[in-house]
């Protein structure tokens, strides 16, 4: 059955402290199995990358996982996934993740996450794509980043408009839907036909 909806996650791919990262993870999951979607992310069975993806697979979603072969042992690539591709590079990586997404959410997470976060939200600044992109703000994790990006607009490097192109919340459930429904209003195919 063809997938509702296609949304490409970044994460942590370790757990972090609080047990309330994992849980989240689960909700994301969850939702995204419960709603029919797609979940496309880094492909590893670690940290909050496994959670999300075992919830999801749960749930009766599928679960693309997108992994360079370099990091097929030490992201321990998750082989129950629905489709797991391994390539070449991590451009390869982050490429074909952007392919397959009609939306983008952030979650708590690393330097991995906040790197395939800020990429695309440049993309999206630049022209490259048009698709939504949230940041999954759970129990104030990002509220010092947002904080920054704020202070960025007063300083004059940053335009209120490209903060407006990312959708925050601290709920996965509204944040996701709002997400689905803007990726909808554009009404985008998938592109998994392309791979
Ligand atoms: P982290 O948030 O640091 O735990 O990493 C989450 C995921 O991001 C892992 O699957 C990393 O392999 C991945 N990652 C790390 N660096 C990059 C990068 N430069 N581009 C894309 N993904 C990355």
């Amino acid at each position: 059955m063809t997938p509702t909806f296609s949304l490409c996650v970044y994460c942590g791919s370790r757990p972090g402290t609080d047990p309330v990262f994992a849980e989240l993870a689960k909700d994301v999951g969850h939702w995204i199995g419960t709603h029919g979607g797609q979940l496309v992310y880094g492909g590893g069975h670690n940290g909050l990358m496994g959670l999300m993806a075992d919830a999801t697979l749960s749930a009766g979603g599928t679960v693309v996982g997108v992994i360079p072969k370099a990091l097929v042992e030490k992201e321990s690539a998750h082989r129950g996934c629905t489709q797991l591709h391994v390539v070449e590079t991590m451009h390869d990586r982050k490429k074909l993740m952007a392919e397959h997404a009609d939306a983008f959410l952030a979650l708590p997470g690393g330097i991995g996450t906040f790197e395939e976060f800020f990429e695309v939200w440049t993309w999206r600044q630049l022209g490259y794509h048009d698709k939504p992109i949230g940041l999954l703000n759970c129990n104030g994790y990002y509220d010092a980043l947002l904080e920054f990006l704020n202070s960025s607009i007063q300083h004059g490097f940053m335009t209120a408009a490209q903060i407006k192109m990312i959708q925050t919340g601290s709920q996965p459930g509204p944040l996701l839907a709002a997400l689905v429904q803007e990726a909808a209003l554009a009404a985008r195919p998938t592109e998994l036909g392309q791979i």
